[in-house]
């Protein structure tokens, strides 16, 4: 055996006083294999849901299979009581109660469940030289090149005149079409190829081929779009007003697959934030006792601004805490005051082909863990949750308690862009609040990209975050 190199002064010093975030396959191999085990369940929770409604019904048949009630105020509960509630079918929150009175704080962790996407127009369909279309008005940030010829499934909802309420879902199944935008070939794109890429494919261009074979009736002026309604009524028994009555999301049909001979990687769509939404339920059904009282909201409309009666900038979440206070009596201001939340999305991991959008030192990198991001916003920090030392403080030492590995994120360099989250929705309550997920490449596209090992320990933190302090 060789002899050990004693070490040098400096590089005694240096590991002293200086710090990097370690590759958590270097530090930690032992891990690949439990990411890998928990991440197969996460697969399925990201097929199984690919809209906010099927994601809060998925939701809620995990959440009844763990024992969960539905929340009724003129219940008793004690420690460790489940329950949740729903909105509108479009969020979800949940808790379990703590051994400390609310007014000791809870424990809040929440996450979005929708996901940028097309969204069919209220009046979509037409016909066009004998081929039959669904005009689309796309659904967040997206960048509109990415969404042609890609397979893509068809999502949602038809509410009938009689109010019945009819699951549309086309293009998941075994056997089923799928439908898709088209663009150029090469050879005759020589003029769109001038335009600027973010003008690609254009808003008015993302029409989606949905039928070409005709009603042969010579009597019908648009044969085609009346086989393609001939088609829908049959299978679900609407007419082209009921689209008036309609919701319904175009998402790409692949599935969630890993990336990477080593399978170390997980390529889906909506992975922004149904990671941070599944490991956040996960940890929240998993926790059986904990101090404080928890909420986690999985919500709706981050994408779109956090507007709307579903999304984080309605009272549908103050006025669930204001009833677990009034439940025991306590003052909501000061359940608000002593709680602390975590703003569970993800950050723009660090991508080696594109290294100028990113700081090195600050941004976030696969397989190093989950990423706490102090602050979001653009500019000057403009729109954003800057949480304090103290609740940062208090968050690195629970992960660090726990022994989760995490690091430290920006979104992107600075005046690169920038973006928000829930957060500030949360903190205008007066609570702690900071941004804590898993960091994310390809973010927004129709395939992002997730390390196995990252969405672990986002996990492990939110069960720390749970059951700590
Ligand atoms: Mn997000
Ligand atoms: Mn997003």
């Amino acid at each position: 055996m060789a002899e050990e190199k004693e070490k040098s002064a400096g590089k005694l010093l240096e590991e002293q006083l200086t710090f990097r975030f370690p590759h958590i396959g270097k530090e930690a191999p032992e891990q690949v294999e439990k990411a890998a085990e928990f991440c197969e369940g996460y697969k399925t929770f990201l097929n199984a849901g690919k809209t906010e409604r099927e994601c809060v019904a998925e939701t809620e048949w995990m959440l009844l299979a763990a024992g969960y009630a539905p929340f009724d105020a003129k219940r008793e509960y004690r420690p460790g009581d489940k329950v949740y509630r729903i909105n509108r079918g479009k969020a979800v929150l949940m808790t379990t109660f703590g051994e400390l009175p609310v007014s000791e704080g809870i424990r809040i962790n929440g996450a979005h469940i929708d996901s940028p996407r097309l969204d069919l127009r209220p009046n979509p369909l037409y016909e066009k030289e004998d081929l039959a279309y669904f005009k689309t008005h796309y659904y967040g940030g997206i960048r509109k090149y990415q969404w042609g010829t890609i397979p893509l499934a068809m999502h949602g909802v038809v509410v009938r005149k009689d109010g019945t309420v009819t699951p549309v879902c086309i293009g998941e199944a075994e056997g089923d079409p799928v439908f898709c935008i088209s663009d150029l070939l090469p050879h005759l794109a020589a003029k769109q190829n001038e335009r600027k890429l973010g003008d690609g494919l254009r808003g008015e261009e993302l029409n989606i081929i949905i039928g070409s074979l005709p009603f042969a009736d010579d009597e019908v002026k648009e044969p085609v779009k009346l086989a393609v309604l001939k088609l829908l009524n049959e299978k679900y028994g609407m007419t082209e007003a009921d689209f008036f009555r309609a919701e319904i999301e175009m998402v790409p049909a692949q599935k969630a697959v890993d990336v990477g001979l080593d399978h170390s990687l997980i390529g889906a769509y909506g992975q922004d934030d149904r990671v941070c939404a599944y490991t956040a339920l996960m940890a929240e059904i998993e926790t059986k006792h904990p101090r404080h009282t928890t909420v986690t909201v999985l919500t709706d409309k981050e994408e779109i601004g956090s507007d709307g009666n579903t999304g984080m900038n309605s009272d549908y979440f103050s006025h669930y805490v204001q009833d677990l206070a009034r439940h025991e009596g306590a003052d909501v201001n000061e359940v608000f005051a002593k709680s602390l939340c975590l703003s569970a999305d993800v950050n723009a991991a660090y991508d080696p082909t594109f290294p100028d959008v990113f700081e090195k030192a600050n941004a976030s990198y696969l397989n190093k863990g989950t990423v706490l991001t102090k602050y979001t916003g653009s500019r000057g920090k403009s729109a954003a949750n800057d949480a304090s030392a103290e609740t940062m403080a208090r968050v690195i030492g629970i992960m660090e308690d726990a022994g989760v590995y995490w690091q430290a994120g920006e979104l992107g360099a600075i005046d690169a862009g920038g973006g928000g989250t829930i957060a500030k929705y949360v903190s205008r309550l007066n609570i702690d609040t900071v941004d804590l997920g898993v960091p994310v490449i390809s973010m927004h596209s129709p395939f992002e990209v997730t390390a196995k090992l990252d969405v672990y320990n986002t996990y492990l933190a939110f069960a720390a975050f749970f059951a700590g302090e």
